[in-house]
């Protein structure tokens, strides 16, 4: 094994180095210091790059980095980790999803721009340094809301990167796993500029689990997360260990063009769903009462069959607000204890 090299960071075999990328200063002279962790093992195996909080309120995935990282010695690893516990410290520091001042979404922006506005050029150190031409598979941790279902977003599709990033998908052990399809609205709302689907344009296999509850440590989730991480290592041949998969895992496809469940009219939505749940065509999944007269003004129900995905958080309405979805179920795996 030679020395792990991330931008001015280098790690010898059986070491484990802690380091940054320097983006540039803000207007005050502050810098802008992307935080990395290599840890370089001592006998020959895959670079593994994984990161959190590209979305600065998704944190579930770092407090999953912290434990991951403490169980590992890097004299016992096969192969290289490369880890970014906070990929837009930006957004990280005020809390937020998005990137400040330019309010951007990094994970629409990857590979960057090195000439670009912040979160290109954030985007741009990481894919720069960190992946392009040095990681083998890339898991970028991301936490939904608290109502939605805890899952693994791939590319839905038969070529090999996606296949290979089906299988990680599949051995990190999410429960569900939602095949994303590329259909003309995945163009119209950049979803190419997401760090996974560029790692799949470069051929390398690369997952997205979406931990539930952000902006909160929600510790069956870190649980879901620390697991999965741990089960691609061990996957990979990095560590040794047993791989530990639920007893059924659903595999999902969504397009994100497909038709919404969306409110026609204003109000406070009571649903009588919850994620998880599979529901049938018609079937009544909750309803809109108005906040003028109390009444029920709207009875949702499901425009198709299979499971409910996301179910809004925050339950006040206006028209046109997307308050439930449903994913097709295409595939149910029963794993042997
Ligand atoms: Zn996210």
């Amino acid at each position: 094994m030679s020395k792990l090299k991330v931008g001015s960071i280098e790690a010898s075999p059986g070491e484990m180095v802690y380091g940054s990328l320097n983006v540039g200063l803000m207007a005050d002279g502050t810098p802008i210091e992307i935080p990395v962790i290599l840890i370089q093992g001592v006998g020959d195996g895959p670079v593994l790059y994984v990161q959190a909080a590209c979305h600065g309120e998704e944190i579930n995935g770092v407090e999953v980095i912290r434990r991951v990282v403490s169980k590992l010695n890097p004299k016992e690893l096969k192969g290289s980790l490369i880890v970014v516990p906070v990929a837009n410290p930006l957004a990280f520091r005020s809390k937020q999803s998005y990137t400040p001042i330019e309010l951007e979404n990094m994970n629409r922006v990857f590979p960057g721009r090195p000439d670009g506005r912040l979160s290109e050029r954030m985007a741009y150190a990481i894919w720069s340094n960190c992946i392009k031409d040095k990681a083998d598979y890339v898991i970028d941790l991301h936490t939904g809301v608290r109502t939605m279902l805890t899952f693994i977003f791939v590319e839905y599709g038969e070529d090999e990167v996606i296949r290979r990033s089906g299988e990680l998908a599949r051995v990190f052990g999410t429960e569900y796993i939602v095949k994303e399809v590329r259909d003309e609205y995945w163009k119209r709302i950049r979803f190419g500029g997401k760090l996974r689907n560029v790692c799949n344009e470069h051929g390398i296999p690369s997952i997205t689990p979406e931990l539930d509850g952000r902006r909160c440590l929600n510790e069956e989730a870190v649980q879901i997360g620390v697991r999965g991480v741990l089960n691609v290592m061990k996957y990979l041949g990095m560590i040794k260990g047993n791989i530990e998969l639920p007893p059924k895992q659903y595999i999902l496809k969504w397009s994100p063009g497909e038709p919404k469940i969306t409110s026609s009219l204003g109000g406070i939505f009571i649903s009588k769903v919850k994620p998880g749940q599979i529901v049938k065509e018609d079937q009544v999944l909750g309803f809109i009462y108005s906040v003028k007269t109390l009444e029920v003004v709207e009875e949702i129900k499901a425009h198709k069959s299979g499971i409910i995905r996301y179910v809004t958080e925050y339950p006040v309405v206006n028209a046109g607000d997307r308050i439930l979805e449903i994913s097709e179920i295409i595939e149910v795996i029963e794993n042997k204890g």
